[in-house]
């Protein structure tokens, strides 16, 4: 069911509650990646753009709970948001419900941005409490959830709050309308043949994915550390390979059920090695199928890349969650960087292209693919379980177009 989003609300001369996500990857005291601040903007000028007050709430990282810490502040945030925006952006510090943050947004006028401080500094937006979410409540005339990487989280802004709102209207802004176009919408009628691809770290992380996209796909392809417990499962020699020993027969039974169902599964069949868990330590070497005692797989190797990218151009959909290699070393960069400039390739050629995860999405960005996606989700973990085609609470409580 397609949910209101903020177009549809009249937001002139109203406070605008709005739920982002910029929760972004920080050194230090500055921003290391600022995309999920950058996808909030289209949001954020719906809002100004029509005379609306844009209160603007968000969580960063892990604080204890306990009150305010500097490293964990939105300050820096607050800061590159107003040049993207080339506008003020007011931030009243330390506490996002004190006197000076209730203050500072009774004083806003129409047009004006603020941000609120890190909501986690207070433990009960982690708990979901009732009180917290209240103070909240009290800033605005509307809410809209912008804030995709958290709909996954049953947190106080996500949930509470918009309990709390009453009859004022309740809506999501245009990133999460396009996540859930892309992530939901194209996924519930795939064009053919749709191609998934996984990898990443662990077979655990996307187990329920698979099981979930398993009976819509045509083919699965399975890269990254996760394909060394398949390959496993098959009786092959990994080597020192990352094996859960605990998964090998769950990913026995997703060989079974694949052939069963005549889902084409492939597996690398050759493998990029090292001696080593280190970028240029080891002692590098490529094997076919079985791989040799004292070697590990860190990436995909060169017959393997060829034949994913063959599967992936005949693709109409095709959604791709997990890096086929250890892609933040040189030596094992390639199988990633093909899969992604095929996928690429394709969406050229007139498939649909979504790519999940944080270091999926990391990968893209590096090897400048993004603007040649259908759509790069700024979602981590909530992608993933959206992918596993799990309810979001925080969307319920959305109203429907
Ligand atoms: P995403 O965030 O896109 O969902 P994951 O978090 O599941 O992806 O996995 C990403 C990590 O998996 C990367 O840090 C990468 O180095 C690691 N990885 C990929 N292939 C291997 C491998 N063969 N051995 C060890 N680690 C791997
Ligand atoms: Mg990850």
């Amino acid at each position: 069911m397609p949910k209101k989003t903020v177009e549809s609300l009249d937001v002139a001369g109203k406070r605008v509650l709005v739920r982002v996500d910029f929760n972004v990857p920080m050194d230090g005291m500055s921003i290391a990646d600022d995309r999920r601040i950058q996808a909030a903007i289209p949001t954020i000028k719906s809002v100004i753009g029509r005379g609306g007050r844009a209160v603007l709430m968000s969580h960063l990282g892990r604080p204890k709970g306990e009150g305010f810490e500097e490293s964990f502040s939105l300050a820096p945030v607050a800061a590159r948001l107003s040049e993207l925006l080339e506008r003020p952006v007011a931030f009243p510090s330390h506490d996002s419900v004190d006197a000076d943050a209730a203050n500072a947004v009774a004083a806003m006028k129409d047009g004006d941005v603020l941000l609120l401080e890190n909501l986690r500094f207070n433990k009960g937006e982690k708990a979901g409490d009732l009180g917290f979410a209240s103070k909240l409540a009290a800033y605005g005339d509307a809410y809209v959830n912008d804030a995709f990487g958290a709909c996954h989280r049953s947190d106080a802004s996500m949930v509470t709050l918009p309990t709390e709102m009453g009859a004022k209207p309740r809506v999501v802004g245009l990133l999460v309308e396009k996540e859930l176009n892309f992530l939901s919408g194209v996924l519930a009628e795939p064009n053919r043949p749709f191609v998934v691809v996984l990898g990443g770290a662990k077979v655990s992380d996307k187990i329920g994915a698979i099981e979930q996209l398993m009976p819509k796909a045509d083919a699965i392809l399975i890269g990254g550390a996760m394909a060394y417990t398949f390959i496993k499962a098959l009786g092959k020699n990994v080597g020192t390979s990352r094996v859960e020993e605990d998964r090998v027969k769950d990913a026995h039974r997703m060989i079974e059920q694949a052939a069963n169902t005549g889902v084409d599964l492939h597996l690398p069949v050759d493998h990029v090695c090292s001696t080593a868990f280190t970028e240029d330590a080891g002692d590098i070497e490529v094997f076919d199928d079985e791989i040799r005692d004292g070697y590990m797989g860190l990436d995909i190797g060169p017959k393997t890349q060829i034949k994913f990218a063959s599967v992936i151009s005949g693709a109409k959909t095709i959604v791709w969650n997990g890096p086929m290699g250890v892609f933040e070393w040189a030596p094992f960069r390639v199988g990633t960087k093909m899969v992604g400039t095929a996928i690429a390739d394709a969406t050229a050629s007139g498939a649909t292209t979504i790519v999940g995860g944080g270091d999926s999405a990391a990968a893209v960005d590096e090897f400048k693919l993004g603007d040649r996606m259908s759509h790069v989700s700024t979602g981590g973990g909530a992608s993933l379980q959206m992918l596993e085609g799990r309810p979001f609470k925080a969307l319920e409580l959305i109203e429907d177009a």
